[in-house]
């Protein structure tokens, strides 16, 4: 018989009450960072030999922790990319610790396991792969960029005549920071495209006519983006994929931002020409209204991904016997202890269903061209570029730089908002303008007239 821990019982009832009173306030501050040295002068020591007890640093984190952080998903944070996990996908995601599931090999997480295909299955009939395509859940989208472009040079490599070539990859400026740093992790060369418009195969064929014969001979992969982050444009997949069946190059789609569009009517056919991807990297926790970390690669040809990432070792052959027969998602992404990540969106998926996705993203569409409207009729303000999926970059007329900053960490202090500047390529020069990302469909038109006010 167990006996009954008063202390764990307890412990457990403030947790959920602090989780309910998360998932269910409507009106959050957004939190503003303090240095670590005002933390630790107001949290003192919390680390020590006997510890300080759970209550009392739970108590620290309420009082002087949690209003450091800024919430994603608070409406009126449009800077980066923010997220707005469901309830439903935040409680599975409580349930998901809870359960102690790992998530490397079937045998050990068969159940959940099973779940994330479920949720995986969905996304691929998003993207129109062929039979046989497939992926897996990963801590993000640079995890999958990285997992990616390691099976693309891996079956490269399998040619006797690269084995001792250092590969390249051509993708656009556009393209995410996480492009440049995995290529430098898996230590390939890299060509831009000098453009932020979306990559054309015109383009890039031009690009290809351009390199050494020594560059052409280790090109392996050309990585186009599926709604860039800085303004959502979404490369010419379809002209970009027969530039790269013809050179024989990998294709790569790196939707991590937008690939939660490909689920919305409205944008579907701005990403034809995903079907023909060798591999695509979607972020659950961006667009599909996941809780962090979920990212996900996706692979037309899954061999090729195993081949690349399935891990050996004396210790790891039990779980390759014959009652842990099942998907192992280790296989084929760099981890190989993972929490089963996809879980939560499972649940999610599971509970609200599909429509409520597809209108919760044209919501978030629907709401970059309602802020593009109000934009274009205000006497101070204009657009930088006409909305792209959820993205929108505009200027106020006579604003410098600095002026940008200070009006981002006025609103930022006030707990009134979170918007951030960025810059776009105007000819040779680079513009500072504000940016819009909508993920919130909780986001109103009011929210959005109330930040662009404060610009006057
Ligand atoms: C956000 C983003 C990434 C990086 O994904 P993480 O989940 O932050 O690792 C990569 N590519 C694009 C296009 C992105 O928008």
């Amino acid at each position: 018989m167990h006996h009954i821990d008063i202390e764990l019982i307890e412990m457990t009832l403030d947790v959920m009450k602090y989780v309910i009173g998360r998932v269910s306030a409507t009106e959050h501050q957004i939190g503003k960072p303090r240095k670590a040295e005002e933390l630790k002068a107001a949290v003192g020591e919390t680390v020590t030999a006997k510890g300080v007890g759970g209550e009392y640093a739970f108590n620290l984190w309420k009082a002087h922790l949690a209003n450091t952080n800024v919430p994603v998903d608070h409406p009126r944070n449009l800077a980066f990319v923010p997220a707005s996990p469901t309830k439903a996908a935040i409680m599975f995601d409580l349930i998901t610790s809870a359960s102690s599931i790992h998530g490397a090999y079937w045998m050990e997480g068969a159940g959940g396991i099973f779940c994330e295909n479920e949720a995986m299955k969905w996304i691929i009939s998003l993207t129109g792969l062929p039979e046989g395509a497939f992926g897996v859940f990963t801590s993000g989208g640079t995890a999958a960029n990285l997992s990616a472009i390691v099976t693309a040079r891996e079956h490269w490599r399998e040619n006797p005549k690269y084995k001792r070539e250092k590969g390249l990859i051509i993708t656009s400026m556009g393209a995410h920071s996480s492009i440049k740093a995995m290529a430098k992790v898996a230590d390939v060369d890299i060509v831009l495209v000098d453009s932020e418009e979306h990559l054309t195969g015109e383009a890039l064929q031009e690009t290809i006519l351009s390199l050494s014969e020594h560059q052409r001979k280790c090109l392996f992969a050309v990585v186009a983006t599926g709604g860039t982050t800085n303004a959502g444009i979404i490369d010419d997949l379809q002209s970009v994929a027969k530039i790269c069946a013809e050179e024989q190059l990998w294709f790569h789609v790196d939707a991590a931002y937008g690939g939660g569009a490909l689920v919305a009517d409205s944008v579907r056919h701005l990403f034809n020409g995903i079907e023909k991807a060798d591999s695509i990297t979607i972020d659950p926790h961006k667009w599909m209204f996941s809780p962090y970390d979920c990212g996900a690669v996706i692979y037309k040809n899954m061999e090729l991904a195993k081949n690349a990432h399935s891990q050996q070792g004396s210790y790891l052959e039990i779980f390759k016997d014959e009652g842990a027969h099942g998907f192992n998602p280790t296989d084929y992404q760099i981890q190989l202890t993972r929490r089963v990540r996809g879980l939560p969106l499972w649940f999610s998926l599971a509970t609200h269903g599909t429509d409520r996705y597809k209108e919760a993203v044209e919501r978030g569409l629907e709401l970059a061209q309602i802020a593009g409207r109000m934009i274009e009729e205000h006497p101070d303000l204009e657009l930088v570029r006409e909305p792209s999926l959820s993205c929108v970059l505009y200027r106020r007329k006579g604003w410098a730089p600095e002026d940008y900053t200070h009006w981002t960490y006025e609103n930022h202090q006030k707990g009134f908002a979170l918007v951030t500047p960025t810059k776009w390529k105007n000819g040779d020069t680079y513009e500072t303008c504000s940016r819009f990302c909508f993920i919130n469909p909780d986001t109103t038109e009011r929210d959005i007239e109330m930040i662009l006010e404060s610009m006057v």
